[in-house]
């Protein structure tokens, strides 16, 4: 017999081994093998079996990994379509569908020495003193730990061994699985009585459920085997999956709208249950930043004990290599039924597989930012595609995509519009900082309603967070006096102020203009008109002299240098050891602060002049989930939003909390600009030391995708220009961006024209599809 391999290597090729007879029983499609390549070994995967091989002197696999095949087949074809959709080799794909410590050998199971009490015939013989106490311990527990008994008896490994000589204990090793979460006291808990809203969207959930689990077998069966099956072109490709066109019941994809502390995680529970008594498992992902043991507590306290126990498996960064191999292997041995965990644990081997969610399903971290540049949001959907799995994808602030999807039929909106413990949602108010402006004075960071607020609640002995958001080094050029944001005339998006060449340039279709000396609004001609920096640590040193008797802190990816830092803080935060916590878009995610009752936004522009078309999206996101911060207690929230532009809509139906409102005028926005969704993105960046040689490149590459794509009708191609972050680590960056209403056929000219493509040795592609940063 012969395997076909997929290397570790960048090749995009396979090879075949031969299958030594030795090896034959535990050799499958999946297996994780070490093979021969020229002079060193290899590891890779078997991705198929063959009688026979059109190359001759094959060599024989060395050896397998693993007991069981880690990858399964539905995993490896998961990892064929990410290699076709995101235009990455094969090997790339396969590489990240294992987590590192699962792939390589070094991380196994622990073992540690266990002693253990033997069967003996007639008395026991005579001992002395010591070990006579350490054999009362030992045959009482029957069996423990050998290091754990050297504690309890305060005693050597050499009075145990003494035992053993007269064949009354064994010392054997034993595989001791480690648990992250050990240290945790879990307390059962039970499902809440449901409000209205709630039941319904549970209701909707547990109807398709059912409906998939009754013909799963015949869909999954049909959906692995004809690739594309039900799309109309033949092709693989998120927009070809069958969602609502099936007249049997395909699997559903719901968005679950529900504004924070709506009670959308008590759904997923209730509706994970579910999946169990149909005889499932499931997988939830979160943002990596959420997944504080707060929320793995929820779940696993859930599930760790009544009539559907089952262990729950956590798979994150913040777990050590051996950690997450145990971890692994519980959801692979089909014991852990489910898996909580960050992007990648959405290759979790949960078999058979019956729901998957989503939550926070607009957050920007499902993307990942190197190659296989995937989105843990949109694979989800694939794979429920694929295995018949329902998919909840939950947010208070759903994507662009993802709403609309719900507008044209393909996703199942369910709302849940009220807070679900009864809370009211915070107030918000805009302070128009323009007002704060005095000629000659720099810039204020705080405005005198926002000091006042603080002000009262360091009297009242309430918390405080305050929110910067500073991400990125190109800035949009705006006047302070007036609010006025230098844009592109082809684009509608900001121009980049790049400081060294004094110059506004768009990053797409490379339009450039001087700087203006002076304001150009004619009714305004200020001449402070350049945006200076600002950053958390001066809104921390700040605050600082405003109020010295403040307890404050800063929390941003420059105060956390180590990686408990993080929990820390927070834990510091919640037992009011903290008044004050100022940071980055890190604060803003689903934490529970019942004495926060002041929530402020420092710049909320900042967020808005991205050189992006999603700066609307974002902001509105940022706004909404901050001030979903505010009130989670007894006292009603208030947050105050500090902008430049305080009548932009993204700021306005965020101090509405009105959704609908907003993504209606954003779709509207997008579908003129044909920006997403009414296209997708492909992004391809130039990346090299020398400019002339990266432009060049570009140059070259676009002339050959122009031949590529002739034939896509509704297809643009913008660039190449200069990346925003034109210089970034001594590296030059152009790029070309491309759109088209559908990314199947564009993916697989990418694929070959990137391949075929001669680059100079120091000149780097890299494609990125879906993109959901464009610098
Ligand atoms: P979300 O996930 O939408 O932010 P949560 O599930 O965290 O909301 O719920 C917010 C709060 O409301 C939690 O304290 C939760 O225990 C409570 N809660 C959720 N559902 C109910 C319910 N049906 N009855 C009473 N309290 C509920
Ligand atoms: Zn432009």
């Amino acid at each position: 017999m012969i395997a076909r391999v997929t290397l570790e290597l960048a090749l995009r090729k396979e090879f075949d081994y031969l299958i030594p007879p030795d090896l034959s029983e535990q050799i499958d499609v999946g297996s994780r093998v070490q093979v021969p390549f020229g002079p060193r070994k290899v590891l890779g995967c078997v991705t198929a079996l063959a009688e026979e091989s059109a190359h001759a002197k094959l060599k024989p696999i060395l050896k397998v990994i693993g007991a069981q095949t880690l990858v399964t087949p539905k995993i490896l074809k998961l990892a064929r379509w990410i290699g076709e959709y995101y235009c990455c080799a094969p090997e790339t794909a396969l590489k990240s569908v294992l987590p590192e410590a699962v792939r390589q050998e070094q991380a196994g199971w622990r073992e540690r020495l266990w002693v253990r009490a033997l069967p003996f015939a007639g008395e026991l013989p005579k001992l002395p003193k010591r070990q006579k106490e350490l054999w009362h311990i030992i045959e009482e527990r029957r069996e423990l730990p050998l290091k754990e008994l050297l504690e309890l008896a305060e005693t050597t490994a050499g009075t145990i061994r003494r035992l053993e000589d007269k064949g009354l204990v064994a010392i054997a090793p034993q595989i001791s699985e480690r648990d992250p979460y050990a240290r945790e006291h879990i307390l059962p808990n039970k499902p809440l009585p449901l409000n209205d809203a709630q039941a319904k969207a549970l209701a909707a959930i547990i109807t398709a459920m059912e409906g998939v689990s009754a013909q799963a077998s015949a869909l999954s069966h049909r959906m692995v085997e004809g690739r594309g099956e039900g799309g109309q072109d033949g092709t693989t490709g998120l927009e070809n999956l069958p969602l609502t066109r099936s007249p049997t019941h395909p699997p559903t994809v719901f968005l679950l709208h529900g504004v924070t502390g709506s009670g959308k995680t008590e759904v997923y529970l209730q509706a994970i249950a579910r999946a169990l008594e149909l005889g499932k498992g499931a997988i939830v992902l979160v943002p990596e930043i959420s997944l504080t043991p707060q929320t793995v507590e929820r779940f696993k306290a859930r599930f760790t004990s009544g009539r559907l126990q089952t262990l729950v498996a956590v798979l994150h960064s913040h777990l050590s290599a051996g950690e997450r191999h145990d971890e692994w292997h519980k959801i692979r041995q089909g014991r852990a039924r489910i898996v909580i965990g960050a992007r990648s644990a959405i290759f979790s081997p949960v078999e058979p597989l019956g729901l998957i969610i989503v939550d926070e399903e607009h957050e920007h971290t499902y993307k990942q930012e190197e190659a296989p540049r995937y989105h843990a949001r949109d694979v989800a959907i694939v794979r429920g595609q694929m295995e018949g799995a329902t998919v909840v994808l939950g947010s208070a602030t759903p994507s662009m995509e993802s709403f609309y999807n719900c507008n044209r039929g393909k996703y199942k909106l369910l709302q849940l519009l009220e807070r679900a413990d009864d809370k009211k949602m915070p107030v918000v108010r805009i302070v128009d900082m323009r007002q704060t402006l005095r000629p000659g004075s720099a810039i204020p960071i705080f405005s005198p309603q926002l000091k006042e607020a603080i002000a009262q609640r360091l009297e009242r002995s309430e918390q405080v967070i305050l929110f910067l958001n500073r991400r990125g080094y190109s800035t949009a050029l705006q006047c302070p006096l007036c609010g006025y944001v230098a844009g592109c005339p082809n684009c509608s998006l900001s121009l980049t102020y790049h400081r060294q060449d004094q110059k506004l340039c768009c990053h797409v279709c490379a339009h450039t203009e001087p700087v203006p000396a002076v304001c150009p609004n004619p009714k305004c001609r200020n001449p402070q008109i350049r945006y200076s920096g600002l950053g958390t640590q001066k809104v921390e040193a700040t605050l600082a002299k405003l109020f010295p008797h403040a307890r404050i802190k800063r929390m941003d990816s420059d105060a956390l240098q180590r990686k408990n830092d993080f929990r820390r803080i927070l834990g510091d935060f919640r037992a009011g050891k903290i008044d004050i916590l100022v940071g980055t878009q890190m604060i803003a995610k689903g934490l529970h602060f019942p004495n926060v009752t002041l929530v402020g936004i420092i710049y909320a522009d900042l967020a808005l002049h991205q050189p992006d078309f999603r700066a609307g999206e974002r902001t509105f996101q940022l706004l909404t989930q901050v001030a979903g911060r505010a009130g989670r207690g007894e006292v009603e929230g208030e947050v105050f939003v500090q902008a430049f532009t305080p009548f932009h809509p993204a700021i306005q139906y965020a101090r509405r909390h009105d959704f609908t409102g907003f993504y209606e005028q954003e779709l509207e926005f997008r579908q003129q600009l044909k920006y997403p969704p009414y296209s997708r993105i492909a992004l391809l960046t130039l990346k090299g030391r020398n400019e002339d040689k990266v432009q060049f490149s570009a140059n070259h590459l676009q002339r050959e995708l122009e031949k590529a794509t002739s034939d896509i009708k509704d297809l643009i191609l913008a660039g190449p220009a200069p990346a925003p972050l034109l210089r970034a680590e001594t590296y030059y960056r152009y790029q070309i961006m491309l759109r088209a209403q559908r990314m199947s056929a564009l993916s697989r000219r990418l694929s070959q024209v990137t391949q075929s493509l001669a680059l100079p040795e120091d000149v780097s592609l890299s494609v990125d599809i879906d993109p959901v940063n464009l610098a």
